[in-house]
């Protein structure tokens, strides 16, 4: 007998998503392969080790699958080594940082409010628990990170490793930059491009993989593939570290069914298809920018070069999570973001951030960018009229019902 409970809210959660205006920075919408395979046989098998060396019988097959996916992802990133089987960004993180540093070693991340990571530092995270996280942000008048002001933080507190991208920076990050900053004082550098990773195997944003010892990534947010994450480096006694870092050290069997998904997901991301989806995210993130600044918002460093950007939210008198939570009862989905040198407590916070990978996968483009700017913009002004409400969220789903969620991009 079929579990009606539970297949009945996986039913209702396809549903909201084809409803909403996805605009959540670190989502997306994987093709119909992808889910195929994460949905595989695959995830009966217990393969702890790599291909050719595992600790179980029976992965001819397996150990096919996984070098597909190394391969796939070396050519896409263009990088010599990598690892597939991270569980998540976050446990790629911890392995990277587990297998090259001791326990109690100093390394410098990027601060929370100024759009780190959580695993960059944060005191109610392992990394903040294991390492003694040093912290930079971005410059007070700009919203840039002012790489002065780095190599000034670098130089008092000489980490034995640096940590460079984050969740929610709208502008380009110089990678070339922090690695002469980490090379002043014979620091690692390691480059967490979970957010941007799509945009770099498109070429529309600078690669770390020649500047960084060894390169993150998630691989379901721009990346279009399934949750995971991947590491990566061009340095032979790095790898081996990592190897060893990611199994036994912090994992145990892998996840077969999210590396083949992976690998059909690097598949996707070789096409030339991809670099123009790259592209047009993008366009968007910047048409989408541009018209919240026509009307009245403030958005961080006026603009973005990325897929994504933040709106401080104090001068409209509304909390990051009030603006999420009124976003959402009109199909809206955004995620509230804090703010550098925010007020407000994380929980609540004095921002929202907007992405554009997941609308632009459905297709939308500069048009609907400026509809949705005026839904956002509606959504505020009317915030307390019931009535006028209910009529825009009939026209966002007007909106969402015209461009369905692809069932393949290749
Ligand atoms: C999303 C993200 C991660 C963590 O990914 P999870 O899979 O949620 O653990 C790590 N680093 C950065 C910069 C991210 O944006």
């Amino acid at each position: 007998m079929k579990d009606k409970v539970v297949f009945d809210l996986i039913a209702k959660e396809a549903k909201r998503e084809s409803n909403v205006i996805e605009l959540i920075a670190s989502e997306n919408y994987v093709s119909s392969d992808v889910l195929v395979a994460q949905g595989s046989p695959l995830t009966n098998k217990y393969a702890e080790g790599y291909p050719g060396r595992r600790y179980y019988g029976g992965c001819a097959f397996i150990d096919e699958i996984e070098n597909v996916a190394i391969e796939r992802a070396k050519g896409i990133f263009g990088v010599k080594f990598v690892n597939v089987q991270p569980h998540s960004g976050s446990s790629a993180n911890l392995s990277v940082y587990l297998s090259l540093l001791k326990v109690g070693d100093k390394i410098l991340g990027m601060d929370l409010s100024s759009g780190g990571h959580l695993t960059h530092g944060s005191s109610v995270n392992f990394s903040g628990h294991l390492f003694k996280f040093f912290s930079y942000g971005v410059d007070r008048s700009t919203g840039y990170i002012n790489y002065d002001d780095v190599q000034k933080i670098v130089n008092k507190v000489k980490p034995k490793m640096i940590v460079c991208g984050s969740s929610a920076y709208s502008r380009f990050i110089d990678f070339e930059r922090f690695r002469t900053i980490s090379d002043s004082v014979g620091a690692i550098l390691m480059a967490d491009i979970s957010h941007i990773s799509g945009l770099v195997v498109a070429g529309e944003h600078p690669s770390p993989v020649n500047f960084a010892h060894v390169v993150t990534t998630t691989t379901h947010k721009t990346l279009r593939g399934p949750r995971g994450a991947i590491i990566m480096t061009n340095d032979h006694d790095i790898f081996e570290k990592i190897q060893k870092g990611v199994f036994p050290l912090t994992q145990g069997g892998p996840l077969m069914h999210v590396i083949a998904a992976k690998a059909v997901a690097f598949y996707e991301a070789s096409f030339p298809q991809f670099k123009i989806y790259q592209k047009n995210i993008i366009i968007n993130a910047k048409a989408l920018s541009s018209a919240l600044i026509a009307r009245g918002f403030d958005v961080l460093t006026n603009g973005t070069d990325n897929h994504m950007f933040v709106v401080n939210l104090i001068k409209k008198g509304i909390t990051g999570k009030e603006f999420q939570d009124l976003l959402d009862s009109c199909f809206i989905a955004v995620s509230r973001s804090t703010i550098p040198n925010d007020p407000k407590p994380p929980y609540i916070s004095s921002g929202i951030r907007i992405g554009t990978p997941a609308v632009t996968s459905r297709n939308m483009s500069e048009r609907e960018m400026e509809q949705i700017a005026d839904f956002i913009s509606s959504i505020y002004l009317y915030r307390k009229d019931k009535q006028k409400l209910d009529s825009i969220c009939k026209d966002v789903l007007t909106l969402t019902s015209k461009f369905p969620i692809p069932k393949s991009y290749v």
